[in-house]
């Protein structure tokens, strides 16, 4: 096991359930450690969180059978650097509707549940950005649709004129998978400097 003193930074990714193997992978590319998040105990000594994709309601069961709720919560409320997508964005939203449902409410954004309707709309989409790269996509999978963004929300990038990448202060979440695109993805790679950081001003000075 890699010590907690290694130079490389450790990111915890919330295993429960969804896309968590392709978010490691993601964040193996950009040389970032993970950390598969199973219980309180693995969120210790963390640099970041990935909330992954998924479903968000059998997260949220799985998350008060494992009683990872309360630590997870006080762990996402830190400081610490935090990427969600998808279902990981519905448990960080402030006010989730379609059906409204339970959350940590630490983004304050309202997000409708598969606001793009179902399979059917599912796919990969032109982003509009100013701090991502001409021609960055975006795979959206029975996405969440955001329809309200809070004061102090940044919106990073658009699909079309909907919000689809915001972030506030250590909170960074998308609507779409960078996670699931082949080449390395910029706004893992945004994350990954968010992390390093954290990391570099958590160190202690020599
Ligand atoms: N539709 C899922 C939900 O509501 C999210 C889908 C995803 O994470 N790709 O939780």
């Amino acid at each position: 096991m890699a010590s907690e003193h290694d130079a490389s930074p450790l990111v915890g990714v919330l295993a429960l359930q969804g896309d968590f193997l392709e978010h490691e992978a993601a964040l193996h590319a950009h040389g970032v450690r993970t950390r598969q998040v199973r219980t309180a105990a693995d969120l210790r000594a963390l640099d970041g969180v990935v909330l992954p994709g998924g479903e968000s309601t059998a997260m949220l069961t799985l998350l008060d059978v494992e009683g990872l709720w309360a630590p997870l919560g006080a762990t996402l409320a830190s400081g610490v650097p935090v990427f969600a997508t998808c279902a990981g964005l519905i448990l960080l939203a402030e006010t989730v509707e379609n059906p409204a449902q339970r959350s940590y409410a630490l983004l304050p954004v309202t997000v409708v549940r598969n606001g793009y309707g179902r399979q059917l709309h599912s796919g990969t989409f032109a982003l509009r950005s100013d701090v991502l790269p001409p021609g960055t996509t975006g795979t959206f999978i029975r996405a969440p649709r955001i329809t309200a963004v809070g004061s102090g929300v940044d919106v990073l990038a658009r699909r079309g004129d909907d919000p689809v990448l915001v972030q506030k202060g250590p909170l960074l979440a998308a609507c779409f998978h960078p996670e699931l695109q082949h080449e390395p993805h910029p706004v893992v790679a945004r994350f990954c400097g968010m992390v390093r950081e954290h990391l570099a001003a958590a160190a202690p000075r020599h």
